[in-house]
């Protein structure tokens, strides 16, 4: 069994955990929680999306979020962008890296971008187009790879044709979502060997959600199919605003854990990400994932 010796571990906490909160965040509390976070040894976190307050109120704050954060040179920053408008908006406050969505669900593209699948793959493309004329970096992400809240099943090769896409039009990666958590194993198996066929798999991430426990038993077999890309949400925050049910992300303490207990190197620091998770859970009352005490991790280095 082999494994890779390093992880990639993408947190999408502030973007994908805050939007699906009914409360609203503080703008100083975000920022507070997002320089925690670069300070565990995190090489990505994404920090918001450049979305219309309309659609998500949540994270009407994006440009002060963006612009006030302490930015690690060593961290890359993605925000999330839907529309023309939302890159105009992220370009003024100096944006470096954006993440486009796509979906092979016809269903959830219009439950999701009021959009059909071709005409989000053509905006997409434009925004593409226009980030890669300015220099940004673009993150692919598919939604829906595993099961649609509204379709059922998903076919892989739909899947594997749309990350090919993507690539071809200019994204560096593409992360594969399991946005509502429906995956086991076996499908997470299938689908990872169709999506290989058409892209290197040192371009593939993984994007777990928790809703049946299989998270974690889906990362490791991504991770012995050769990914060592993964997202991930501290203290588990997130779920789908378009996906009635959906729980919540993968939590990054348990990912981390995992990996730990693996050898599998992340530069991550657990006790940091602890806190992290503490701080913002206090903000919303939500339990902090992990309760046991710092000391023991300490002691437990499993
Ligand atoms: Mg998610």
């Amino acid at each position: 069994m082999s494994f890779p010796s390093y992880v990639k571990l993408v947190e999408v906490s502030p973007r994908d955990g805050l939007q699906n909160e009914a409360k609203i965040i503080p703008t100083d509390v975000k920022i507070e929680f997002i320089n925690q976070l670069s300070t565990t040894g995190l090489k990505v976190i994404e920090v918001t999306s450049f979305v219309s307050p309309k659609w998500i109120p949540q994270l009407a704050d994006h440009k002060d979020v963006y612009q006030h954060i302490s930015k690690n040179v060593a961290i890359e920053y993605p925000v999330i962008i839907m529309n023309k408008q939302g890159l105009e908006n992220a370009l003024t406050v100096g944006v470096k890296e954006i993440a486009v969505f796509s979906t092979p669900s016809e269903q959830f593209s219009k439950k999701n971008t009021n959009r059909s699948v071709a005409e989000n793959n053509k905006i997409t493309v434009e925004l593409i187009d226009i980030a890669k004329k300015n220099n940004l970096k673009v993150r692919g992400y598919i939604s829906c790879v595993l099961g649609c809240p509204y379709e059922g099943d998903i076919s892989p090769e739909k899947v594997a044709n749309l990350a090919d896409m993507l690539m071809q039009w200019g994204c560096y990666e593409v992360s594969l979502g399991d946005t509502i958590g429906v995956g086991t194993p076996k499908k997470t198996n299938t689908l990872l060997d169709a999506v290989k066929e058409k892209i290197p798999v040192q371009h593939i991430a993984v994007h777990f959600h928790d809703t049946f426990g299989q998270a974690l038993t889906n990362i490791y077999v991504a991770l012995q199919s050769g990914i060592h890309i993964i997202d991930c949400s501290v203290a588990g925050l997130g779920g789908c605003p378009y996906a009635k049910g959906a729980s919540g992300n993968v939590a990054t303490e348990d990912v981390l854990y995992f990996l730990n207990g693996l050898n599998i190197n992340t530069g991550v620091s657990l006790e940091k990400l602890i806190q992290a998770g503490r701080f913002i859970t206090g903000y919303i009352h939500r339990e902090s994932r992990s309760k046991v005490s710092l000391a023991m991790i300490k002691k437990c280095k499993n």
